[in-house]
């Protein structure tokens, strides 16, 4: 099945909307400290491409870390997105979503970040920060 998922989404006021594809409709958790100071929670997100947003002057982007950047709308402050700056895919915020029902979480990340006053029943797979940055980075400068 290599099938691409065709998705819109908007924030919470609208005045975000875009188009993404993406090759799986695979959700990651994130527990880290930056991810749930920022969404007040885990921040769930999907692997997309080919992002289009509608009106850009809406989306604010902040600069997280030296490689990567998180989006936000300027008007109602939804999260919108995690993008490594140097990459053309961004993290979308699976919330977002028009339409959630093809989505499944298939990996939680930064495990040993997460407070112990939740707890997801999904079955994932897990991996610790140390885990995520031996195999996925942060890319060099
Ligand atoms: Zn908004
Ligand atoms: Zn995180």
């Amino acid at each position: 099945m290599t099938e691409e998922l065709n998705l819109e989404g908007k924030c919470m006021c609208g005045a975000v909307k875009f188009t993404a594809t993406a090759v799986k409709p695979n959700v990651v958790a994130c527990h880290c400290d930056m991810c749930r100071r920022w969404s007040a929670g885990p921040f769930m997100a999907l692997n997309c491409q080919t992002v289009t947003f509608g009106d850009q002057e809406n989306v604010g982007r902040i600069r997280s870390s030296d490689w990567a950047e998180r989006g936000f709308c300027t008007h109602c402050g939804s999260n919108l997105f995690y993008h490594i700056v140097d990459s053309s895919d961004y993290q979308i915020a699976a919330g977002l979503l028009n339409d959630q029902s093809m989505l499944r979480m298939s990996l939680q990340v930064f495990t040993d970040r997460k407070p112990e006053f939740y707890e997801f029943a999904n079955e994932t797979k897990m991996m610790t920060g140390a885990e995520v940055i031996a195999m996925f980075g942060p890319p060099p400068k």
